[in-house]
């Protein structure tokens, strides 16, 4: 199973994809991740990478596509993967078709997370993350047992540096300018699964369950 998550940065992809991660037994792959991770490490790469998410800006095609293809072809992809912000252009869509069809292997489907834009400001700004497992949580409405400290590894919350007025208002016009044409281009190969993304995570789950059994995963 090769799945695709789009949506708006705050659309819930990475909550939905840890979801599906644990319902399907394939590991999820975080473009955004692993560059936050490498730039923690210091890699030229990823701090290279560091100038444009800081900013909100996207990562150029070219960096980004070297990545994937690497980790699409370690061992554990091999029964499949789940992708979170990956593609996000056009150019990255056919990048990646023409890599897995290297691979003998395509696209299962795309589940796009659709919410009202109000809400994405307001999950975005009290969004909380874990650097050391990469659990999400909420200030308002899922807020950790103990004040500020992971629930699964007890770790110290940080607010991600791009979670800012500044680069939330860039990344909300880089995803509508660069990102949102690939939701036609989907549509048009048939891929398309449209999810309400607007209730909590177990409501957006219970909804996106059909299409995950549809695509052969889930009960
Ligand atoms: P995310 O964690 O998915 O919100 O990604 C954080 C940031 O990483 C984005 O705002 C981009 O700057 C960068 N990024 C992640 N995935 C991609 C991608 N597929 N193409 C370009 N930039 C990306």
């Amino acid at each position: 199973m090769i799945l695709v998550l789009l949506g708006p940065p705050g659309a819930g992809k990475g909550t939905q994809g840890a979801k599906i991660v644990e319902c399907c037994g394939v590991p999820k792959i975080s473009t955004g991740e692993i560059f936050r991770d490498l730039a923690a490490a210091g890699t030229p790469l990823g701090l290279e990478a560091r100038n444009y998410w800081s900013r909100g800006e996207l990562v150029p095609d070219e960096v980004v596509v070297g990545l994937v293809n690497e980790r699409i072809s370690c061992d554990d992809c091999l029964k499949g993967f789940v992708l979170d912000g990956f593609p996000r252009t056009v150019r990255q869509a056919d990048i990646l078709a023409e890599l897995l069809a290297g691979m003998v292997r395509k696209i299962t489907g795309v589940l796009d997370f659709d919410v009202d834009p109000d809400q994405l400001v307001l999950r975005l700004s009290g969004r909380r993350t874990c650097p050391n497992c990469s659990a999400t949580y909420h200030l308002t409405s899922r807020p950790p047992q103990v004040d500020g400290h992971c629930d699964h590894c007890g770790q110290s919350l940080v607010q991600r540096s791009d979670d800012n007025p500044e680069s939330i208002r860039t990344r909300l016009v880089e995803y509508a300018t660069k990102t949102e044409p690939l939701l036609a281009y989907y549509e048009e190969r048939g891929l398309l699964h449209r999810i309400d993304a607007n209730g909590s995570p177990d409501e957006i789950f219970r909804d996106l369950e059909p299409a995950l059994v549809t695509m052969g995963c889930g009960s």
